[in-house]
Parts: C-alpha cells; structure tokens; sequence
C-alpha cells in the first residue's frame, strides 16, 4: 500500500529541549527542518523542568569548568565517557550565554548577571564545598527555555506537525536512515517523511514506572522506535529516582528546594542526611539521598500513619524568599499534598525522574553501533539527543541541572552535524525502500484486527509494578531474575494487545497501544541489563554486591566499568569499554564516591 510522502532535509522527532535546540541550528543554516511531536512544542516535558541548567558561569562564587567536569565525572560513578563530559561543561557557558540572547528570562542578581543556585553533587574545587552553579528562572527555569527557543523556530522558519506520532524508523539496504514513518492523530493517516537525516529527540520513558515524576507522554518513543530498527540500547539499567516526588502523587519538588536550605527530616525531626553524607549534606547526589530515604523508611523512621515517606522542611526560610524563589513548589504542595510550604514540612517520598541510558551516540550527536570489531561506528543519517540520547555524559547517576545543559549542548552539537553531513550529500535524496511503510502499516493492522486481546491499560500497569517492584531504588538478585520472566510474560501480551475502538480520527486508544509498543522495549532493556550488571554503581544498587573487603560500596571497576549494550534480537547483551580519556586535560582518576 502506498502512503503519502513528505519530503525534507531534516527531520527531527520530539520538541523538547533538545529538538527545538537542533532546529534552530539547521533551520538558521537555511535547511528545510521538520519538528514532529505528539504534543504543542511548549508543553513538551522540559515545562516541567524546575531547578536550572548547570554552567560555570561564577556570578556570585569562583567556578571552573574542569570543576563541573569532575562533578560530573564523579556523579557518573566513572561510567560517563569523559571527552563527551568535557566536551559538554566546557561548553555550557556559550549555550547558557546563546540561551540567554533568545530571550530567556533567567532571574538576575543585583548586578544584572544570571542568579545560580547551589545543587546537589555541584561542588568547588574539585569536591571541597557545594558552589552556585545552576542558572535558575524561578522554579520554572525548563518553561522559560522551551518559549524561548519555540520562538526562536518560528522566527527561523522550522516547519512543526503538531499532534503527529512518529511509529517507525526507515533504514535502508545499507541501513542508512532515510526518514520515518509518522501518524496525523486528527486523520489517523500515515505519512512517510523523506529525510537526508533523522534526529531522535523524544525524551525519556519514565512511564515504565509506577511512580513516576514524568509526563504521561514519556513513553521512550525514540528509545522504542531504534530497538526496533537494529539500534542496540546503552546503559538502561540506570535510572535515576528523584529524592522529592510529593508522596502519593508523584509530582516533582526540585532539588532546588534544598539547594536554597531545604532539609529532609525523618519522624522523629531528624536531619538523617548528616549521618549518610556529612559533608554534602541534603545536598548529596540523587541516588545517595534516595537510598538514605528508603533506609529510614525500611527502618521505621518514616513519617505518617504508614510511616512510608519522610519530610522536605523549608518552614526556616523566609516567606518572601519562598514566594520569589519557589512560587510553583508552594502551589504544587498546597494542591497535590494539602500542605503550604511556607507554614509545614512537605510530605516526599523517591520517584522515577531520569533514564541515564539510551539510544548510544558520541558527542557530536550521530548515534553509534559496534560493526566490524569497532564499537562506535556512525550509523549514517541518524542522530540522537537529549534524554532517549546515551552520549554518555550522566554514566551511572545524573548530577541536577545537567539534563538541561545536555539539551543545550548536544541539541547543538547534532544540529551542527547534521547541517555538515546534509551539506555534503548529493542534492537528491537517497531512495526510500519499496516497503517504507510496512512495518508500521502492519502493526496498525494488527490492532484493528486483534480479537481477544489483552486491555491496553491493564497490559501497562502490570509492566509498571513489575519495574516498579522488580527494579526500584534497591534491587535484589532474585527480585531481579523474577522480574526478568514477569516482563517477557508482559511482552507476550503487549503483542495481542486489542481496542475496542477502532476508529480513525483522535483516536487515543490506538496511539496508547502504539505507546506501550515502545514502553515494553525499555522495559526488557531495562531490567534484562540490570539483571546482568552484579555491582552496585551509582543509581544501580543490588544487595548481592555489597560485601567484599575489596570493594566494600560494591562497585566492581575490575569487571564492570563498561557500558552495556543491550540488542532487542534475542535479548542479547554485550559491552564496550568506558572512554576513560577526556579531550584535553589529565582522565579523572577512579576514586571511591563519597559525598
Ligand atoms: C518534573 C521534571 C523536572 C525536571 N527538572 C529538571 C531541571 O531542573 N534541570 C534539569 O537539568 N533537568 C530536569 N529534568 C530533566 C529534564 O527536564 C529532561 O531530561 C529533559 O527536559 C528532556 O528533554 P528532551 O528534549 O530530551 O525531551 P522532552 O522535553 O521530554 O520532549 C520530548 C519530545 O518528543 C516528542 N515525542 C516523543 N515521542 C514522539 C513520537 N513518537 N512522535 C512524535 N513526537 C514524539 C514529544 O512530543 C516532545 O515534544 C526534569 C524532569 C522532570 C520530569
């Protein structure tokens, strides 16, 4: 059958951070750029982003972008690849800046330079004392990024298909990557779009959890879409559990909240991080306070009748500074906990925030293969940035405020590549394949021909509490191993997955079931790579891994300081070696991580 067919020299997935990012490098550079998204741009899930992006700008303090880079080294557990480290705190002040001449309106201080704000694991002097580096707009910095650079676009001429879901990735004979497919919600109608190069940048897929900080269109769509297409997937066993979600509901307290003196208490009134981490205090990274709060949960120090979450304490700070500084944290508290800030503790418990995995690039943003012996070959045409995007930066635990600056920076970076690569390719496109359209047509078929099927919703939910049980904040060998088998049951039903409704036009029932598609491939990458990985690094914590005298936090550097690679085909799992070697200055040397 034969769809229609949009033709461009870019086509970028997602309009995030990272895809409006790239539009702007490619639509400026006089490209013809297609942005296609699920959502408007603006309410793409960078809105949510509170606290800041990380630069080391040093308006108030002393700071230095080889600080950043062990920080961020550090945080990483040494999984993170440390020329891409480099590459991007080296060029944080530059798109920070460029960020700023769009026309984002970041608080100031009396000087009129950008305000920062301390965040966790951000540190002078390579570990000495937490430092201001976070540019911050308010509690609401990723809403005042995306309105800046959605205008930017306009101003460029980006061409946006707003409410279009992008269902499959099209390589051709030689596995180049020509274009993807994509469904118009409105119509229900599938379209071809014709591309020299694609660029995946869809974000993260946080909603393979229970509880989960992320918007409901996190579904891993890029993440799904790459697996399915041949691309292996790195370092998916780790993800990041924010410390602050509002207990029962999920929703984000950002870390900005300690970083302006907020302090976590347990029942007892307890500041606890003093005994976990006495120097960074509440200020230690994610995963290490995350772990902390579960331990006083698991014993017994929780707070409320089911003694299961413990208390964000900002009842010290002055009112005006709340009002000022965190005007949609006090609202958030007041409608999602009953609770004004400004007056109680809030109640917060951890939460899925951040998948440090993803579709494995360099950092220049062209995603990366192993072929021939070589485990980082460009697969040509094909780009991947932001959250669905291993560059790798974050490794095994991202400090805050570094995922915006990775928009920024790798936005940047694969835009620039991508104008260099469409530039130097013939003026005619390469072909499309006869089939182009098969593969997503027949998966559509599929669903409008399902009798007896498994309930899309149903399907879901059994996925997320078998994450969410299987593969939490702690993970458990046998927990692991019993996981493992539960989500490839899980998978066997997403395959028969039927809606009732079969109809065209809007139909969210189907996009849903055409979701859970890409849900599942994070799912099995996640968990099957966790199963594998028997140390203990930074997000990823097992209780098997804890106990030799040689490597007391279980971190194993002997066997395991490698990324994983996870292949869809058969579950199979290989490795290849961490970039221990930064572009210019001496490697950050392994080191126990203690905050
Ligand atoms: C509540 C919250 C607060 C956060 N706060 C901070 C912070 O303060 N600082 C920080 O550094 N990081 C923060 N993070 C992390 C950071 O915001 C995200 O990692 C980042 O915004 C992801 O950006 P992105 O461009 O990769 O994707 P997103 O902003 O998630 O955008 C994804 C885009 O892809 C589109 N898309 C997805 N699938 C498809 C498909 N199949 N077809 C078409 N389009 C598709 C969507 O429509 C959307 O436009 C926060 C995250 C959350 C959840």
């Amino acid at each position: 059958m034969s769809v229609p067919v949009r033709k461009f020299d870019a086509v970028i997935v997602g309009a995030g951070g990272a895809g409006l990012r790239a539009a702007i490098q490619l639509s400026e550079a006089g490209l013809r750029t297609a942005v296609i998204s699920k959502v408007f741009p603006t309410r793409s899930h960078t809105v949510a982003a509170q606290g800041g992006v990380a630069a080391s700008l040093g308006n108030s303090e002393e700071d230095h972008w080889h600080w950043h880079m062990y920080d961020t080294v550090k945080g990483s557990d040494w999984l993170g690849d440390q020329d891409a480290i480099e590459f991007m705190c080296r060029k944080a002040n530059e798109v920070v800046i460029e960020l700023e001449h769009y026309g984002m309106p970041f608080d100031r201080l009396d000087s009129g330079k950008i305000y920062q704000r301390p965040f966790g694991g951000h540190m002078s002097n390579f570990g000495e004392k937490p430092v201001r580096r976070s540019c911050a707009a308010a509690d609401r910095t990723g809403h005042a990024m995306l309105h800046a650079m959605y205008q930017r676009n306009v101003k460029a001429n980006t061409q946006f298909f707003i409410e279009w879901m992008a269902l499959d990735l099209i390589r051709d004979e030689e596995g180049d990557v020509v274009g993807v497919t994509a469904m118009e919600m409105e119509t229900g109608e599938v379209f071809v779009f014709h591309a020299k190069a694609v660029l995946f940048a869809t974000g993260g897929a946080g909603r393979i959890y229970y509880s989960s900080t992320n918007a409901f269109i996190n579904t891993g769509d890029g993440v799904g879409m790459a697996a399915r297409a041949g691309i292996p997937l790195e370092d998916m066993e780790f993800w990041q559990f924010h410390p602050t979600g509002v207990a029962g509901a999920g929703v984000l307290i950002t870390e900005g909240v300690r970083g302006e003196g907020g302090i976590l208490r347990n029942a007892s009134g307890e500041r606890f991080m003093e005994r976990y981490a006495p120097n960074a205090k509440d200020l230690a990274s994610r995963d290490v306070v995350s772990r902390a709060m579960v331990t006083e949960i698991n014993e017994g120090r929780g707070c409320g009748p089911n003694k299961d979450h413990v208390m964000l304490d900002i009842t010290h700070l002055d009112p005006a500074t709340i009002m000022k500084r965190l005007p949609g944290i006090r609202e958030i508290g007041i409608q999602f906990a009953g609770v004004d800030a400004i007056k109680e503790p809030l109640p917060v418990v951890p939460t899925c925030h951040y998948q440090m995995g993803g579709i494995p690039t360099n950092y220049n943003g062209e995603v990366v293969v192993p072929k021939d012996g070589n485990p980082s070959v460009p697969v040509k045409g094909f780009y991947a940035a932001g959250e669905c995007a291993c560059a790798s930066v974050h490794g095994a635990n991202r400090l805050g405020t570094n995922s915006l600056l990775d928009l920024l920076v790798f936005g940047k970076s694969s835009g620039e590549s991508m104008v260099e690569f469409i530039k130097s390719q013939p003026a005619a496109h390469k072909p499309l394949p006869a089939n182009a359209a098969d593969f997503s047509l027949s998966r559509i078929n599929r669903l409008d021909n399902q009798k007896d099927g498994a309930a899309v919703g149903a399907t879901r939910l059994a996925m997320q509490r078998t994450m969410q049980a299987h593969c939490g904040v702690f993970r458990f060998k046998d927990m692991l191993a019993e996981g493992v088998s539960k989500i490839l049951d899980i998978e066997q039903q997403v395959a028969t997955t039927e809606i009732k409704d079969k109809s065209k036009v809007f139909n969210t029932a189907r996009l849903e079931a055409l979701e859970l598609d890409n849900l599942i491939e994070v799912a099995k990458a996640t968990i099957v790579s966790a199963n594998a990985r028997t140390e203990s690094r930074g997000a990823h914590v097992r209780d098997d891994a804890t106990d030799t005298p040689e490597r007391p936090d279980g971190r194993d550097d002997v066997n395991w300081l490698k990324h994983t690679l996870w292949h869809r085909e058969g579950n199979r799992l290989d490795y290849k070696p961490v970039n221990m070697k930064p572009l210019t200055v001496d490697t950050i040397a392994l080191k126990k991580r203690a905050y």
